[in-house]
């Protein structure tokens, strides 16, 4: 027997990723494994690459590797480019700050535009450092989507527009690790090249897959590229896809779940999925400012519907909150990150989440700024109260 003693009722897992895994899709798992050479993985196989396009909005291929999102990060870089080729990077946060390390790791040459970590990726400035790159030496432009650890989303739409405006070639690749099924992403409509995922976040299962879309612009620079690769090789991959196959062992069991999430996430609607995540966000955000603490995204622009990243008034350690709130609430939030690491904890709304879920995150944390003696000011639930009740009048008098 454990001397842990039982904490009853369930985990407030509010951490942007992973996140809590809906029972279906456990269920769904939970399943012996099959040849994945026969004929019924291959039907699954099929489903699941088709499906998972949905989620992309892409008519093109999505490749799924068993890997974790970094994963796919190494395959698009490998795949497309070439030993000291110049990419164009933006520093919104610890995952940009990431990628970067690995295309250094890789010998290809980043150029960077700082921000101060409270905005997303800026249009116009990818724009200006683009004209300036007059022989469009300048291979790719590598943004990420949502920055999970700043609560700052960039607006994709606009960086399309921005590459087109300085009729530049580089391929556009993004990270929408924590974006995918949160917040509006459409890779064929804004022309992105490479859109990389993972499974552990707004699909809501466990770790252990990753996602490539891929445009026909990518794979033909993949033809020329010439980094090594061999495991994420993207020709392997996509020749064996083509017939519903893996080039080796997939991840039978994930993908089992992979086929549950794609049937809920549509069960729900997809538009209703997002416009959930964009109401949550903005509960959340209602909440936090009544408390009058700070957003540590500065712009609405760019506010995610993902996940909220609320700074610590100083002389409070956002690491000692976070403790107290685990050990006292049974809640894990998101840890600081990098320099927010101690000045700030995240509050995840991403994924298998409602309104209750969020009310109760927000009840807890309301607690313990009381009981830790972070000063705020009482009222951050009931003003997430008001916005959500005001946001569900219209579909209630419908009801009525
Ligand atoms: N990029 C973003 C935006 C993320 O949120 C994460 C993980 O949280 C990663 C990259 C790294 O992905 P993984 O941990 O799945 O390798």
């Amino acid at each position: 027997m454990s001397n842990e003693t039982r904490r009853p009722g369930r985990h407030f897992l509010q951490i942007p990723g992973p996140t809590p895994i809906p029972e279906r899709v456990i269920a769904a798992m939970a399943r012996q494994i099959l040849d994945h050479r026969g004929p019924e993985f291959q039907k699954l196989g099929k489903r699941v690459l088709s499906g998972v396009r949905t989620l992309f909005k892409t008519e093109g291929p999505v490749l799924i590797y068993p890997s974790s999102g970094t994963g796919a990060w190494e395959a698009a870089l490998t795949n497309t480019l070439s030993p000291g080729d110049r990419v164009l990077m933006v520093e919104t946060g610890q995952f940009a700050v990431l990628w970067k390390q690995m295309v250094d790791r890789l010998g290809l040459r980043a150029e960077v535009i700082q921000t101060d970590w409270r905005i997303g990726a800026d249009a116009a400035e990818i724009e200006a450092h683009l004209r300036k790159d007059k022989a469009k030496a300048i291979k790719a432009v590598c943004v990420v989507h949502n920055e999970t650890s700043t609560g700052c989303l960039t607006r994709l739409d606009e960086v399309r527009r921005a590459i087109d405006a300085a009729d530049h070639p580089a391929l556009f690749m993004t990270d929408s690790i924590s974006g995918l099924a949160a917040a509006d992403l459409r890779h064929d409509e804004w022309g992105l090249d490479v859109t990389i995922s993972g499974s552990q976040k707004g699909l809501m299962m466990p770790p252990g897959l990753s996602f490539t879309a891929i445009s026909e612009k990518a794979i033909a620079a993949s033809k020329q590229a010439t980094l090594k690769r061999s495991y994420f090789s993207w020709d392997d991959m996509l020749a064996f896809n083509a017939d519903g196959w893996w080039p080796y062992t997939p991840a039978t069991g994930l993908l089992y779940g992979l086929d549950e999430s794609i049937n809920l996430i549509h069960e729900e609607g997809f538009d209703n999925v997002l416009e959930r995540h964009l109401r949550l966000g903005a509960a959340v955000r209602a909440a936090v400012r009544a408390w009058g603490l700070e957003v540590n995204c500065r712009d609405a622009k760019y506010d995610s519907p993902a996940v909220t990243t609320v700074l610590m008034p100083d002389g409070h350690n956002a690491e000692s909150f976070r403790k107290l709130v685990l050990d006292t609430f049974n809640m894990s939030l998101g840890t600081g990150l990098n320099k927010l690491a101690g000045k700030a904890f995240r509050i995840a709304h991403l994924g298998d989440t409602n309104e209750l879920t969020v009310l109760g995150a927000l009840t807890g944390i309301e607690m313990g700024l009381e009981l830790a003696g972070v000063p705020h000011k009482k009222g951050g639930v009931q003003a997430a109260m008001a916005y959500l009740t005001d946001s569900v009048r219209p579909a209630t008098a419908k009801a009525a």
